[in-house]
């Protein structure tokens, strides 16, 4: 049996390794030229790969770490205690510890006491994932209001959510909060410290060993291949037809593999990784009602600009930027968590946003945004000047976050689609939790035993 995979992020390479491994032969067609997908690097320094996106993770993260360890990569994983800030009033307050939480004097006393009683409610009262349903059916506005009045909702969350979420910010369910808040401080050792996880090498060296994994086991990989269409006849996943693009053309051509005579490659099962709307464009013959759920989560953009700096610009890691009359919603200054010697000694800084493709600094150029940016960077530190950027980058990404609506455990798509022998298992089916990758490892793990299962049984999940 032979299994086409869309996407060569960390959902379709798990995928790939974990039907290579049972004996299955799988091909992963990705449009861009190197794998690893939202997770991707470039080469910041010759020689030295950074992701696009800050990456980092949380010791709750047991999935993607085992993998790490499965493919002898155990010993590169650093833990390494952070150090998150809060940028407001013109000034940056700590957020490391419970104690710090009670010095922020951006609100009262008494709301810093509430939003400490009700944090350590959710952190130690609340773990228990039954309280999911209770969760959901309230957004984070309403029971932050609810619960501890409107300053912290008004001067604490709210900010940070429409960081995150932008104009969709009110309408986030609570579970997302919860599961955030149980998951992070699960993440501590000891309530003052907070350690996040990091690959000696990056995130490529799990990237490189996933695909060699995969290799090894007979996987065909073709990077820089664009999926145009998911042949469906008589409602059954038939194969995959591929652009017309140059890249892709290159790609077919270097694995040797040639379309038939009706112009795809046959495969007996299809697994789409790519985003809903994505997914939507190759794929035309499912249902309304199942597009109607692919359509439930709305996806949020990010860009990045990354700076290259000849010196330190905050002593953060994480910098939160609550005050809104500023452009971004966060600095993570690389540097301040991996030592600089790792980049040849210059500093790297993310500055980053979450919001909407529409909006107008996700169109603006890199030098747009630069140019946007540099006055509010020197509100961080007053001498920065832009002399001290020695190089920067540009990267945004239209699917980086998906937004969840209320009650979303009964309408998120299932992993069968109603067409038999197409699977479906992106970001929007991640859920509680925040995406990331090592719960793309997961749902990769989770279709590959799918696969099986259906390959075994002759069955078809709950529509068979
Ligand atoms: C700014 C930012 C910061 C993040 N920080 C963290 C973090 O600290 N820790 C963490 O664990 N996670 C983090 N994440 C999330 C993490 O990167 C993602 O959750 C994870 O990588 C998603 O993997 P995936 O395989 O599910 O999806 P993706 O990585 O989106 O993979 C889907 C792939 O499908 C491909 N594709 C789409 N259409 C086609 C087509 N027509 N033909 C062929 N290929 C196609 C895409 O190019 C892509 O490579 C962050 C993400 C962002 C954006």
């Amino acid at each position: 049996m032979i299994v086409g995979i869309i996407g060569g992020g960390f959902a379709g390479m798990t995928a790939a390794y974990e039907l290579g491994k049972l004996g299955y032969k799988t091909v992963i067609f990705e449009r861009m030229t190197e794998l690893g997908g939202l997770a991707s690097t470039f080469q910041v320094e010759s020689g030295v790969p950074l992701e696009r996106g800050y990456h980092h993770w949380f010791t709750s993260d047991t999935h993607v770490i085992a993998l790490m360890q499965e493919l002898g990569l155990g010993e590169r994983v650093q833990w390494i205690p952070s150090k998150t800030g809060w940028f407001e009033q013109g000034k940056i307050w700590s957020m490391v510890s419970p104690t710090d939480l009670m010095k922020l004097g951006t609100i009262p006393l008494l709301d810093r006491v509430r939003l400490g009683a009700a944090t350590g409610y959710l952190t130690y009262l609340q773990r228990d994932k039954k309280n999911l349903y209770k969760y959901e059916s309230i957004t984070a506005h309403d029971w932050w209001k609810k619960y501890t009045g409107d300053n912290v909702w008004d001067k604490v969350w709210g900010p940070m959510f429409r960081g995150k979420f932008g104009a969709r910010a009110d309408e986030v369910p609570m579970v997302w909060h919860w599961f955030k808040i149980v998951l992070r401080i699960g993440s501590r050792r000891g309530l003052n410290t907070e350690e996040l996880g990091y690959p000696r090498g990056s995130f490529q060296v799990l990237i490189d060993a996933l695909e060699k994994a995969i290799e090894q086991k007979g996987g065909i990989i073709l990077k820089g291949a664009t999926v145009k269409r998911v042949v469906v006849e008589n409602n059954v996943a038939a194969g995959i037809e591929l652009a017309e693009d140059e890249n892709t053309r290159g790609a077919l051509q270097r694995a040797n593999i040639q379309p038939n005579e009706r112009g795809y490659i046959p495969f007996d099962r299809v697994y789409s990784s790519a985003p809903s709307f994505a997914t939507l464009k190759f794929v035309h013959e499912l249902p309304n009602d199942y597009v109607a759920k692919m359509n439930e989560a709305k996806y949020m953009g990010a860009v990045l600009i990354i700076l290259k700096l000849k010196q330190q610009m905050t002593p953060w890691y994480w910098l939160n930027i609550a005050d809104r009359s500023m452009p971004f919603v966060a600095t993570i200054e690389q540097t301040n968590f991996i030592p600089p010697e790792v980049y040849n000694n210059k500093r790297i800084m993310y500055v980053s946003n979450y919001l909407d493709a529409s909006s107008p600094y996700f169109q603006m150029t890199r030098e747009e945004l630069f140019n946007a940016y540099v006055p509010h960077l020197k509100k961080l530190n007053p001498n920065f000047t832009p002399d001290w950027v020695e190089e920067f980058w540009h990267f945004k990404e239209a699917a980086a976050q998906p937004v969840f609506p209320l009650r979303y455990s009964k309408k998120i798509p299932p992993l069968h689609t109603p067409i038999k022998n197409f699977y479906l298992g992106n970001t929007t089916q991640i859920y509680p939790e925040d995406r990331g990758t090592n719960y793309s490892v997961r749902l990769g793990q989770d279709i590959a035993r799918l696969i099986d299962a259906d390959a075994k049984s002759g069955g078809w999940g709950d529509n068979a």
